[in-house]
């Protein structure tokens, strides 16, 4: 059980890389609370500056944070976002140009559809792996 109000003690696990195809999209930087297991991440793209939101975005009791990476005809993009694993989500597809509702199952799967590809990564699952984007 994550506690309520958990001062937070972060401590840096490692980093997911994101890559389409051979260029590097993104780096994230994962950091797990050493008292209640709740992550916490900064996120690098390059050519952006890195935004140091440590301490300000940590994942909330029974969530996860992943990767959800989004995909049609050759077109990609990935966003972080929290979820819960057995309930629905919402996300804000691009491609699909509006909001739609995932559901995502027990495994972190989610479903594909309107020829748009969706996949979840948990962050703390992918520590210093690379994740491509479809
Ligand atoms: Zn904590
Ligand atoms: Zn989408």
């Amino acid at each position: 059980m994550i506690e309520e109000g958990c001062p937070h003690r972060f401590e840096f696990r490692g980093a997911v890389q994101v890559y389409e195809g051979d260029r590097l999209s993104g780096v994230v930087d994962v950091f797990s609370c050493a008292l209640c297991g709740s992550t916490d991440q900064v996120v690098k793209r390059p050519g952006e500056s890195a935004r140091h939101t440590l301490g300000f975005d940590p994942s909330p009791p029974g969530q996860v944070t992943c990767i959800l990476t989004c995909a049609k005809g050759g077109r990609a993009d990935w966003q972080l976002c929290a979820v819960s694993p057995g309930s629905e989500m919402v996300h804000n597809c691009s491609p699909l140009g509006g909001e739609v509702k995932l559901q995502v199952t027990q495994d972190l799967k989610v479903p594909s559809f309107g020829g748009v590809e969706h996949a979840l990564y948990s962050l703390k699952e992918n520590v210093n792996q690379a994740i491509r984007l479809p």
